[in-house]
């Protein structure tokens, strides 16, 4: 057998198993055996009968004497018979398996594990798991533990893992470099693929699993790098001219640019003027003024005479760059043509024929600019926002739109080096580190619900000063249907306590243009209090707005409340965040606390990061982190640092991975993008 072969070649799996481990995304050898345990039990000290004590869980070898008696009491059924080594004699009891009576074979020696117990009577032991004891028999061991698989035992789970290793163990081409697991000191392949499963010793254990967490780190890493290498030694850029526009568009804008934006300007100027393919991320926080940067990237690429495509995750957001390009651009005769799936099909046909021709200059949209059916006259560069949200998948369909534009990527979750590395590994990364100037600082309170009253009256009275706020409704996950009823509830609720108030919502449920009408309504303050669950959380920008009310606040990431709290503090007003929760636990408030005490976009990611892991970093709906098989961002983090220095060797060493020792492992990366060739 090979490790390509389906699973059900193996011994015992038919339709109904295979269908069951496929729902799992288990359809070869490869993919079961990198099905990796999710905890190990300890099987490996053996009792004998004599020795066997009352408490906690033992096992012993012992062979079957005779067939089983079953005994039926109400309900139950207790199911006994008799074993025996060379200490002793002892009863062995199973509830409710009727069928025990005759699953063993007399004369036979297995292996329980169980409990000892004193009750109804007897003395006996109580079997909680039970196997025959076979030729590969090694004395007890340490068993492996799965992630659970609906319909299929453990027992069954790990006969397959069995099997499947003496059927393809050892047969594991060595991907990773010799001298990277020598630098590293990681254990080999096949090995390490067989005791993670059944590992002979502890030691043996955690050196395949450091070996098995280094190696997927790599693999992410070293193949973000290695496509890193290839677009910008293997892609021609554009070579963008006229440089003097960039001068002249500043001028253009109502505010000076901060020298955090200029400078960010300078790096992409040099990107797209040198003949190399720009792949920038640009990281600032919120209110840092990435759109000025866009907008002035897009109107030096108009200018010479390509188009500029921006991409935003929401209908919401896509609309509201479309107003604030639109309203700057069409003063200098470049038109802008907005892209989105709520368009009717008149409105989209008259927008795509203005890409095609390139009469539309500007391009702003959600995922619809990247579907089919789209084509663009002469694509310079291409922007996605608040990058978090869309994938390396989606980073690449939009770069391949057009033959190759520059790509830029905004993003205002400030994400730990580390992290970003992994993330955005295949790009270079700009970061605006300043706010423009005379901009508040935005208080910011903890509090429990009893401030409720207090904190409606709060809103009152700024509404009646001409404020404007958002409340964001409690979320509800994995489940829209509850969450919009609970945003409608408490919309109702809150339009019978702010009397003085136009209180709406906006939720997830809502057509585009409903979503639109109350957005446009909230932006011209005919909507004063808006009530919504996350998404207007990235970009949205009603500087009149200077309450941000958040409850069950302790349900979000940290980066995710910022990003909220961002949507405030943006006029010329004094602006308030307030948290609102009732949770106890020492890590919900310290979070709060750290965001009470902090504007530092940093400084709450890398605190988040400390109290939760990353795994909730992003808060639970916006992730972009790849699935993991078995590292852990968190917990392993010295193993990734370890693992992102050696990809970076490698890279530096041989960045296109010619020579023939790095054949199997640039295999491997490409597989990893996809079959992405990294062939220049
Ligand atoms: P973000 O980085 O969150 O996308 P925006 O680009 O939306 O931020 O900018 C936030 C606000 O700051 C906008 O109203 C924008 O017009 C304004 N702004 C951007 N740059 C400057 C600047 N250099 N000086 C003053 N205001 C600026
Ligand atoms: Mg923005």
């Amino acid at each position: 057998m090979e490790w390509k072969d389906p699973v059900s070649r193996l011994k015992g799996v038919g339709e109904q198993r295979e269908k069951k481990l496929n729902k799992l995304g288990i359809f070869t050898l490869e993919d079961l055996l990198t099905h990796y345990p999710r905890e190990y039990k300890d099987r490996s000290k053996l009792t004998k009968i004599s020795e066997l004590e009352m408490d906690g869980e033992s096992s012993f070898i012992a062979r079957c004497k005779g067939n089983g008696e079953t005994m039926r009491h109400g309900r139950f059924t207790f199911t006994r018979l008799r074993v025996q080594d060379e200490t002793g004699e002892m009863g062995v009891l199973w509830y409710n398996q009727p069928y025990m009576k005759t699953a063993l074979k007399i004369g036979e020696w297995y292996l329980f594990t169980g409990k000892l117990q004193n009750k109804y009577g007897r003395k006996e032991f109580s079997v909680s798991e039970w196997e025959r004891i076979g030729e590969h028999f090694a004395g007890g061991r340490i068993i492996p533990v799965y992630p659970s698989v609906d319909g299929i035992s453990q027992k069954m789970l790990r006969g397959l893992m069995e099997d499947a290793l003496e059927q393809v163990g050892g047969g594991l081409a060595e991907d990773m470099p010799l001298w990277i697991r020598q630098e590293n000191q990681l254990a080999e392949r096949n090995f390490s693929i067989e005791q993670i499963h059944f590992p002979k010793t502890e030691q043996s254990f955690y050196d395949a699993r450091r070996r098995l967490v280094f190696e997927e780190f790599f693999v992410l890493q070293g193949a973000l790098f290695s496509l890193k290498s290839y677009l910008e030694h293997g892609n021609k850029g554009f070579v963008m001219k006229k440089k003097k526009a960039l001068i002249e568009f500043e001028n253009k804008l109502p505010f000076q640019l901060t020298n955090a934006q200029k400078k960010v300007l300078k790096e992409m100027e040099r990107d797209m003027s040198t003949g190399k393919k720009m792949n920038r991320l640009i990281q600032g926080d919120v209110g840092s003024g990435k759109t000025a940067v866009a907008m002035a990237a897009s109107y030096w690429v108009i200018q010479n005479g390509y188009q500029s495509v921006l991409m935003a995750p929401t209908e919401v957001l896509a609309q509201q760059h479309y107003h604030s390009f639109s309203a700057l651009f069409d003063s200098l005769g470049m038109e802008t043509v907005l892209l989105t799936g709520g368009q009717s099909a008149k409105e989209k046909r008259t927008a795509l024929a203005k890409v095609a021709s390139g009469e539309g200059k500007m391009i702003i949209g959600t995922h619809a600019v990247i579907q089919k059916g789209v084509e663009y006259h002469k694509l310079g560069l291409a922007i996605t926002d608040e990058q978090h949200r869309f994938g390396v998948r989606q980073r690449g369909a939009l770069n391949q739109k057009g033959e190759d534009p520059h790509t830029l990527v905004m993003t205002a979750t400030p994400i730990p080096r580390t992290l970003a590395l992994i993330l955005y590994g295949d790009l270079d990364v700009s970061i605006i580190d300043e706010l423009p100037p005379g901009r508040q600082k935005i208080d910011t309170m903890a509090v429990s619900s009893d401030y409720h009253e207090r904190i409606y009256n709060f809103i009152e009275k700024h509404v009646q000063d001409g404020r404007q706020a958002y409340v964001i409704c409690p979320m509800i996950e994995e489940n829209e249907k509850l969450e919009v009823q609970s945003v409608l509830n408490y919309t109702e609720e809150l339009q019978q306590k702010l009397t003085h108030c136009n209180v709406q919502c906006v939720h997830g449920k809502m057509k585009a243009k409903e979503k639109q009408e109350i957005m446009d309504a909230f932006a011209k303050g005919e909507i004063h209090v808006l009530v919504s669950t996350t998404v207007i959380e990235v970009g949205i920008n009603v500087p009149n707005a200077v309450i941000m009310l958040i409850e069950n606040a302790e349900r979000f990431g940290l980066a995710q409340l910022h990003q909220l709290r961002g949507r405030v503090g943006r006029g010329s007003e004094k602006s308030y965040c307030v948290l609102v929760s009732d949770a106890k636990t020492k890590i919900a408030k310290q979070r709060l606390k750290a965001l009470v005490d902090s504007e530092d976009g940093f400084v709450i990611s890398e605190m988040d990061l400390k109290l939760r892991g990353p795994g909730e970093f992003f808060g639970t709906r916006q992730h972009g982190l790849p699935e993991l098989k078995i590292a852990n961002i968190y917990q392993d983090m010295p193993i990734l640092i370890e693992a992102q220095k050696a990809a970076d060797k490698l890279l530096k060493q041989d960045p296109f991975l010619n020579l023939e020792l790095h054949q199997g492992i640039k295999n491997r990366f490409a597989q990893f993008l996809d079959g992405k060739s990294l062939e220049i």
